[in-house]
């Protein structure tokens, strides 16, 4: 018989680290997390888990707890659609198989709307993999930073809203399963999915009742509706679909060190909650202090 899940309490379910498009190291992360007064959070990095060793190992140096999870890239028609899928295994095959082919197809497309902005820009690949920690998940924010660098524009939000932006005709999507298979993937590798940031475009562009309901039978645990990017009108309408179809909420940060505005913490999940993810989540356990440290 397993150990019944431990109280962790409130944590912030949602953190990006240099293994994806933040800008701290896992480890750097863990720290923060302490000085901020975290019990714990998890480490979500875009199609990775390879940060969850380094974050591991700095749970006793810092008495924060970890609960390793990944921010899954779906997409459903033009749509990009974030799935947070925590404590599944790591190894599970069929997710390992999906997550390299969106990183591959990460790159081979950051490549391309690299090569189209090199013919209006002085940019090169090179500014890019100045950018990029060795194997991380690439996504827009190094080519943002790499504009930066060479002082097209002044941050990351300049980027998107400007060269980056799809207006503009240089960036295009990467490969991503629809948000169906997102859930049904994390859930099948023993994890715990939930629908990251669902209320950034409005209310209006929440997802529809008969669309989250094939979610929610998919195994989808919860809606992020405490993110600091969903706009107050579709929260309101995140936690009446949260009310019907008994969905858990959560909340986080989303923080990507200097990357954006967000500050560690400054959204949580209740600690019943996190207690219930921990006690679903079968494929990986959480990392918690040893008690004889504290
Ligand atoms: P991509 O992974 O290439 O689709 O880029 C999406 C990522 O860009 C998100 O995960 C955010 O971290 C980041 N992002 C999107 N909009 C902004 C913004 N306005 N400022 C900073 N980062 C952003
Ligand atoms: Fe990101
Ligand atoms: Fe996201
Ligand atoms: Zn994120």
């Amino acid at each position: 018989m397993p150990d019944a899940p431990r109280f962790i309490g409130a944590a912030d379910l949602h953190v990006h680290s240099v293994v994806s498009d933040g800008t701290e190291t896992p480890a750097a992360l863990m720290a923060e997390a302490a000085e901020v007064g975290l019990a714990a959070i998890a480490l979500t990095d875009h199609d990775a888990t390879t940060g969850w060793a380094e974050a591991a190992g700095a749970v006793d140096r810092t008495g924060v707890a970890l609960i390793p999870g990944m921010e899954l890239s779906t997409r459903e028609g033009y749509v990009s659609v974030h799935v947070l899928g925590y404590l599944f295994d790591p190894l599970d095959e069929d997710l390992l198989a999906e997550t390299a082919r969106i990183r591959e197809s990460r790159l081979t497309r950051a490549e391309t709307i690299v090569r189209r902005i090199s013919r209006d820009y002085d940019l090169d690949w090179d500014d890019v993999l100045a950018q990029t920690a060795e194997g991380a998940t690439i996504g827009r924010p190094h080519i943002a930073d790499a504009l930066v660098a060479r002082g097209h524009v002044a941050d990351r939000s300049a980027a998107f809203a400007g060269i980056l932006h799809p207006r503009m005709g240089y960036a295009q999507p990467h490969y991503a399963p629809d948000p169906l298979t997102g859930v049904r993937l994390i859930r099948a590798a023993g994890g715990v999915p939930v629908l990251a940031h669902p209320g950034t475009r409005g209310a209006e562009r929440v997802i529809s009742d008969a669309r989250l309901a094939q979610l929610v039978d998919a195994g989808l645990f919860g809606l992020e509706v405490e993110h600091p990017e969903n706009r107050p009108d579709a929260k309101r309408r995140l936690r009446d679909l949260a009310a019907r179809f008994d969905l858990a909420i959560t909340g986080a940060s989303d923080y990507h060190g200097t990357g954006k505005v967000n500050r560690l913490g400054e959204q949580q999940t209740a600690a019943e909650v996190v207690d219930r993810i921990v006690a679903e989540g079968t494929g990986s356990a959480p990392v918690l202090p040893s008690p004889s440290v504290e």
